[in-house]
C-alpha cells in the first residue's frame, strides 16, 4: 500500500529531446496548448504540489519537464514525432552523469528499449559514436524504431550478448565511456503490481547479480575506457551496491568510485567505504521511481570532475 501510496505522487516528467528542439520551443508549445509555466522548481515538494494544467522545469535535470503524475502524453505530437521523450527522471540520470563530450565513442551495453541510447546521442548531439547492444531480437526492433524517431545517426545498434563483445577488436579500441544498465529484478519499478515483487526469490536475486557481476567487470576490460556509469532500477542491495563492491574489488586499484551527483539526496546504503559515492532514487525521497547509479572511473589517468 505504501508502495502505491508513494507511485502516485510520481509525476510525469518529459525528457526535450536536444537533437530536434530545445527547451524553450518545448515550453512555448505547451504553453499554446493550455498549460501554465511556472519556472525552475526549487524543490521537490514543489514537484508534489503540481495539479491541474501546470508544469515546471525539474530543479536537477537541465532538460527535464514536469507535469502532474495523471497527465497523458503519448498522443501529444510532441511524442509521436520524436521531440520529447516520456522518460522516468531517475533514468534520465546515467547518461547525464557519464557525460560523454560531443565527438566521443561511448558503448552502451544493455541498450533496448533505448531511452538511455537516445539520450547519450542528445549530449552527443549525434557526434562521435554510440555502440549500442541488446541480446533480445524484439527490443532491438523496438529500439530501431524509437532511436528513428528521436533522430538519433551515429549509432550501430546490435542484436548481440554484450559478454561476447571482444574488447581488443580495434573497432572499440576508442571506446572511452560506458553506460551499463542490465536486466535486474526491477523491484524499484513502482508501477508493478505486488505479486511481481514475489517473484524476486533468493535465487532469482543471485542469479541476476552474478550475471551483473560478470557483465560489469567486461565492461571495465574496454582498454581506452575511462568512466563508466553502472545503474539498476532495482532496490536490493545485491544487485546494486554488492555488486559494485565485488567488481571492484576484483579490479585492485585500477577503477575507483566518484561522487555521483553530489547535492542528489538519497545515496548509497552503507555496504562498504564509499558506497555512499553511489546514489539511490525512490517515489518516497526524490519522487521518482526506484534506481540505483554508481558512476567508475579509471585510476591511472587524470580523472574528470564528478558531476
Ligand atoms: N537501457 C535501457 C533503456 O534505458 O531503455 C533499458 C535496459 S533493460 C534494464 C536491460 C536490457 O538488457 C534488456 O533489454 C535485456 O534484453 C538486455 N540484456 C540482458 N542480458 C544482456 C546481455 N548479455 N547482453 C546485452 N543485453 C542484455
Amino acid at each position: 500500500k505504501a508502495v502505491s501510496a508513494a507511485a502516485s505522487q510520481v509525476p510525469r516528467y518529459v525528457r526535450v529531446n536536444t537533437l530536434k528542439t530545445c527547451v524553450d520551443d518545448v515550453i512555448d508549445f505547451f504553453k499554446r496548448q493550455g498549460y501554465a509555466y511556472l519556472g525552475k522548481a526549487a524543490s521537490v515538494e514543489e514537484l508534489k504540489a503540481l495539479s491541474g494544467k501546470k508544469f515546471l522545469l525539474d530543479l536537477h535535470l537541465p532538460e527535464l519537464l514536469v507535469f502532474p503524475s495523471q497527465t497523458d502524453l503519448h498522443d501529444n505530437l510532441l511524442y509521436t514525432s520524436g521531440h520529447i521523450i516520456l522518460q522516468d527522471k531517475a533514468s534520465c540520470l546515467p547518461a547525464f552523469l557519464l557525460g560523454p563530450v560531443a565527438g566521443s565513442h561511448v558503448i552502451d551495453a544493455c541498450a533496448a528499449p533505448g531511452n538511455k541510447t537516445s539520450h547519450l546521442a542528445a549530449i552527443l548531439k549525434n557526434k562521435g559514436q554510440i555502440f549500442a547492444f541488446d541480446v533480445d531480437p524484439k527490443r532491438v526492433a523496438t529500439m530501431n524504431t524509437l532511436l528513428t524517431r528521436a533522430g538519433v545517426t551515429g549509432c550501430q545498434l546490435a542484436q548481440q550478448d554484450f559478454l561476447t563483445v571482444d574488447p581488443r577488436d580495434p573497432k572499440y579500441s576508442r571506446v572511452t565511456h560506458i553506460l551499463l544498465d542490465p536486466s535486474c529484478s526491477g523491484s524499484g519499478m513502482v508501477t508493478r503490481g505486488p505479486g511481481e515483487e514475489a517473484a524476486s526469490s533468493a535465487e532469482r536475486l543471485q542469479a541476476l547479480a552474478g550475471f551483473q557481476r560478470r557483465v560489469l567487470s567486461h565492461a571495465l576490460s574496454f582498454p581506452a575506457l575511462q568512466r563508466l556509469v553502472y545503474s539498476t532500477c532495482s532496490l536490493h542491495q545485491e544487485e546494486n551496491e554488492d555488486v559494485v563492491q565485488a567488481v571492484l574489488q576484483e579490479w585492485g586499484s585500477a577503477f575507483r568510485l566518484v561522487p555521483a551527483f553530489p547535492s542528489w539526496p538519497c545515496r548509497g546504503l552503507t555496504a562498504f567505504s564509499g558506497s555512499e559515492n553511489c546514489l539511490r532514487a525512490s517515489p518516497a525521497e526524490t519522487l521518482t521511481h526506484g534506481f540505483f547509479v554508481a558512476v567508475l572511473e579509471r585510476c591511472k589517468e587524470g580523472a574528470a570532475a564528478p558531476r
